[in-house]
């Protein structure tokens, strides 16, 4: 079959399977992003999550040598939730994004790309591939944008025109010569509503992220959460998305093309307190199948205590004393203790009071430093 055949024949397929959206890279080196790349480690805004060197991240022939081609796919996610629990006083919700609603993307995108590659093997003797999803060393962005999936927005992320930017993007290498697709010219124009909007400042340009600032990052870490950032995350749990919400883009955006991406309200929406003592076993069995869970508990469990403390959610109170007295765990007892001083009342004060006479975690102790601060202030 001619290439030209091919690629409609992929396309085709591609669509049978139930991806919205693919397109078609060359694989030169990805110069701008190498320099880029550098740019952000020496600036200290990469997030430490990137996989591989910037010279791997950045030439597809490192990756596979006999490399001739990248098909770049898109799958568009739901943004709104039916159904959804409230949060209100005496039973605050915490929040998962969007991106980790339903079933972890990683596997729904890696399936397809596996589906692809299968019916190619069908078509060319000597197919060789490598898939990626987000974790690979290719920057799915850079790969979406070049195939022309979509532009990069000044929040950093692929905006397609037709889905937003509420898609998950994976893509596969292929020793295939397919005709490379054009980047599409959209852009942003003179909008800057997610630089705006951003609460941490973590969009210290347009196009260039900050990680570190960033809320959507910090959700995922497993220390303390820097003071400045506690107030900020509202009820969120993991992920922030408000540079997508302000988006002209997104506006009306909401795609139900795939049930594996369908969210359980009770899920993406658990109560805050159900979380806190929640065993190793009953997280995996709820939440192990999100893409939210990937860090395991922790987080999840110390920004709950962070929301609580945000709402200054009283009747949480027990619940955290109880936590700051007997968690193994110094950040969860710092926390802890931070957001209780947060609630600022007398009977939390004297519990953080009386377990600084026994703790012994300089960190902890901090914690519980700033959270008889709160009286101070009030005072
Ligand atoms: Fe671009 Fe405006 Fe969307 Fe930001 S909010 S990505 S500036 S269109």
């Amino acid at each position: 079959m001619a290439y030209q055949d091919l690629k409609e024949a992929v396309i085709a397929y591609s669509k049978e399977i139930g991806i919205d959206q693919i397109g078609f890279a060359s694989v030169e080196p990805f110069k701008e992003l190498k320099a880029r790349l550098e740019e952000q480690q020496a600036l200290g805004y990469a997030s430490g999550f990137e996989k591989g060197t910037p010279e791997e991240r950045t030439t597809p022939r490192k990756l596979q040598p006999e490399a001739e081609s990248i098909i770049a796919i898109a799958l568009a996610y739901p943004t709104k939730l039916k159904d959804a629990p409230k949060s209100v006083k005496g039973d605050r919700r915490g929040m998962f994004c969007r991106a980790s609603w339903g079933t972890d993307y990683h596997e729904v995108l890696r399936d397809k790309l596996n589906k692809l590659a299968a019916f190619l093997e069908e078509q060319v003797s000597d197919f060789c591939h490598t898939s990626m999803v987000d974790t690979g060393e290719l920057s799915d962005r850079a790969v979406a944008e070049r195939a022309g999936v979509g532009f990069s927005g000044k929040n950093t992320l692929i905006i397609s025109p037709e889905f937003g930017s509420y898609i998950y993007l994976g893509e596969m290498i292929t020793n295939i010569p397919f005709t490379p697709d054009q980047p599409i010219e959209e852009g942003c124009g003179t909008c800057t509503k997610c630089l705006d909007a951003c609460p941490t400042g973590a969009l210290v340009e347009p196009g260039r992220l900050n990680a570190q600032q960033c809320l959507a990052f910090l959700t995922q870490t497993k220390g303390f959460m820097p003071d400045e950032h506690r107030d900020k995350l509202g009820n969120f749990i993991y992920g922030f998305e408000t540079c997508q919400a302000v988006c002209p883009y997104n506006r009306g955006v909401d795609f139900h093309h795939h049930s594996e991406f369908e969210p359980d309200p009770e899920l993406v929406k658990p109560r805050l307190t159900d979380l806190l003592n929640i065993s190793n076993r009953e997280f995996k069995e709820k939440f192990g199948a999100m893409a939210g869970s990937w860090r395991g508990k922790k987080p999840l469990q110390r920004n709950a205590i962070l929301a609580l403390g945000h709402y200054k959610e009283t009747s949480a109170l027990d619940q955290l004393i109880d936590l700051m007295n007997h968690d193994p765990r110094p950040v969860i007892r710092g926390t802890a203790a931070w957001s209780i001083g947060k609630m600022d009342t007398e009977s939390g004060f004297r519990a953080i009071q009386q377990a600084m006479t026994y703790e012994t975690d300089p960190e902890v102790i901090v914690e519980m430093e700033k959270g008889l601060r709160f009286k101070t202030i009030k005072q």
